[in-house]
């Protein structure tokens, strides 16, 4: 990477907190910029600028779980199982204020009106692969709370 790339990268971070923040375009949450006519994910950017090339068939991991930081002291090389399964630690683990829209504990789990919309979108476009079953998925409530939605929508239609 040359020094006009570098330039380049770093006027698009916001190092003024711990985790320095991508500024610039975002995929996922994670931080990407053009380089030698590719898009590259910023935190690999800066991994490699550091400690230089990434060995093949590995990732680059974020110790402190932000997509959009690009410091290098919070990135690390791992494997692609490893990532995955410290999503799943994540997940399991997140405080339950984290988790409470995709249980359904109280049975009438709560969605926000731009879920809704989307569910009655998918649903009724009629797309490939959007049933209830796989919204009720997708959305993480029980079917039969993605049929009365769409029901809802359909008595309004008609
Ligand atoms: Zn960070």
């Amino acid at each position: 990477m040359n020094e006009k790339d570098a330039q380049r990268f770093w006027a698009k971070v916001d190092k003024s907190g711990d985790c320095w923040e991508w500024t610039a375009s975002r995929r996922n949450g994670y931080g990407q910029m053009g380089l030698d006519g590719r898009v590259e994910y910023a935190h690999r950017i800066s991994y490699q600028m550091v400690n230089g090339a990434i060995p093949p068939g590995l990732v680059v991991r974020h110790s402190c779980d932000n997509r959009g930081c690009v410091n290098p002291a919070h990135l690390e090389i791992g494997t692609l199982e490893e990532n995955n399964q410290d999503a799943i630690d994540r997940n399991r683990h997140a405080p339950a204020s984290k988790t409470a829209h995709y249980g359904s504990d109280n049975g009438r789990a709560k969605l926000t009106d731009s879920q809704v919309a989307e569910i009655r979108s998918l649903y009724i476009k009629g797309q490939r692969g959007y049933g209830s079953k796989v919204l009720a998925e997708k959305f993480g409530v029980g079917s039969a709370h993605i049929l009365r939605i769409v029901r809802g929508q359909n008595r309004v239609q008609s």
